[in-house]
């Protein structure tokens, strides 16, 4: 028999969860109403109060695959009965290999420098660093600030929150805590519309005026994730790459949202047809299963990293680096990915989503519909009532969890089309509620 975690029920471990544990961005005094959940498989989650809900979230972008995948928990039970962890410094083993061997043969030429990290933020941390002690490396330690895009979101942790959005960051509250970086307006054309080239003269001044102290740009690839659900012109990247060619800076790409095919491309950078210097990815990295991430360079930035002049080495070294069991759930997560099926799960889903989502365009409380590869987003015009539209949800037999003014999806990629249509007639539902 398995051993079970607690003698308690779980309205009691509700209680005491309220009590005690800490969520994401959540008041410990006033909180939001949390609901337990038993079992989740495929693309549904099982509530230990006996609802089942279709997943409209895949759990942060995280759950690709769906949830209790037979290859996956094969792929974390054969490792678990081998080797659960050991240290990175000095050693190696099968599962970081594989996964490395396989990313870099997903990802765009040239990238086959990997760095595992334990999530995405300190993925991010390493980026920065990376392209940081490159300037030192190049003799150009000068050159230690990063460019970057308002509505940007690159994570939680200090060097990521100093590029994340100033407003939505929250900057004011860490004020003399951040490091003082660079910004420009967020991309003003969105996927969508005709490119103008107005938009390149602003980003050049920028780079005239501030090269010599840049020494990055980090953006996420045409889709702003957590800073506000914008798609924004893939020219507007491309852009970017030349003139960090032109003046010498590197680019860092956020995939940690958008890679491994969510945006319709197996990387949201091939809208543009650029390769990054260096890539982070991350929450559908291991479909969901644990945290991991990873940072992928070029040779030559990781040349400069090693050199004399830069410290030898990369200054980092997390304890539960190259972990395993995340590794090894990774590997059969990205084999899955390059057999291709989600080209046409996610062209479906793209499909369906434009179909059911962008008549809500017209309803008087809707101000955009947004719809891109296995991501849509319908924008409010006003600021939604997370508990009463989570409760609205939860009795539509779906999960949603809204942020600001955006109820938006991003569901596993198996889900089925009676599974998605029960999803967005709730979305509209909602939409319609609060347009009478
Ligand atoms: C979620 C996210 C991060 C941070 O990843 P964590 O695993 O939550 O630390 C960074 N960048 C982007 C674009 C993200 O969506």
């Amino acid at each position: 028999m398995t051993p079970s975690l607690t003698t308690r029920s779980w309205q009691q471990q509700l209680d005491f969860d309220q009590r005690h544990l800490w969520h994401p961005y959540t008041s410990m005094t006033d909180p939001l109403p949390c609901y337990h959940v038993k079992t989740a498989n495929g693309c549904d989650i099982e509530l230990s109060s006996g609802e089942r809900l279709v997943d409209g979230m895949s759990s942060w972008w995280a759950a690709i695959h769906g949830y209790n995948h037979p290859r996956l928990n094969a792929a974390a039970h054969q490792q678990i009965d081998r080797l659960s962890h050991v240290m990175f410094g000095g050693l190696t083993h099968e599962p970081a290999v594989t996964l490395a061997e396989r990313l870099i043969k997903l990802t765009p030429a040239g990238l086959d420098r990997v760095f595992i990290a334990d999530s995405g933020s300190v993925s991010v941390e390493v980026a920065i660093k990376m392209a940081l002690q490159y300037w030192v490396g190049r003799e150009q330690p000068q050159k230690n600030q990063l460019l970057t895009v308002r509505g940007g979101y690159h994570g939680d942790t200090f060097a990521a929150m100093s590029v994340c959005d100033p407003v939505n960051g929250m900057h004011h509250l860490f004020k003399h805590a951040l490091c003082n970086q660079q910004f420009v307006d967020k991309p003003r054309l969105s996927f969508w519309q005709d490119w103008d080239p107005a938009e390149e003269h602003q980003l050049r001044q920028v780079f005239e005026q501030q090269h010599q102290r840049l020494a990055a740009v980090i953006l996420e690839p045409v889709v702003q994730g957590a800073g506000g659900m914008r798609m924004y012109h893939p020219n507007y990247l491309r852009v970017l790459r030349s003139l960090c060619d032109e003046f010498g800076l590197l680019l860092i790409c956020d995939e940690i949202a958008t890679g491994f095919g969510r945006s319709g491309k197996l990387f949201a950078s091939e809208f543009a047809d650029i390769t990054p210097d260096i890539l982070c990815v991350g929450k559908a990295l291991t479909s969901g299963y644990m945290t991991l991430a990873a940072v992928v360079t070029n040779a030559d930035v990781a040349t400069a990293v090693s050199a004399e002049k830069a410290g030898g080495a990369l200054m980092h070294g997390p304890t539960f680096m190259g972990n395993p069991l995340a590794c090894a759930v990774a590997a059969e997560s990205l084999a899955m990915i390059a057999e291709g099926h989600w080209q046409q799960q996610v062209a479906q889903i793209e499909q369906q989503l434009q179909q059911q989502l962008n008549p809500l365009q017209q309803l008087a409380g809707v101000n955009e519909v947004r719809v891109l590869g296995a991501i849509g987003v319908v924008e409010m015009q006003q600021p939604i009532d997370v508990a009463a539209a989570q409760q609205l949800f939860i009795q539509r037999g779906v999960w949603i969890r809204p942020f600001g003014r955006l109820l938006y999806i991003m569901p596993p990629y198996l889900i089925e089309p009676e599974q998605l249509s029960r999803v967005t007639a709730a979305m509209a539902e909602y939409a319609r509620s609060v347009s009478a």
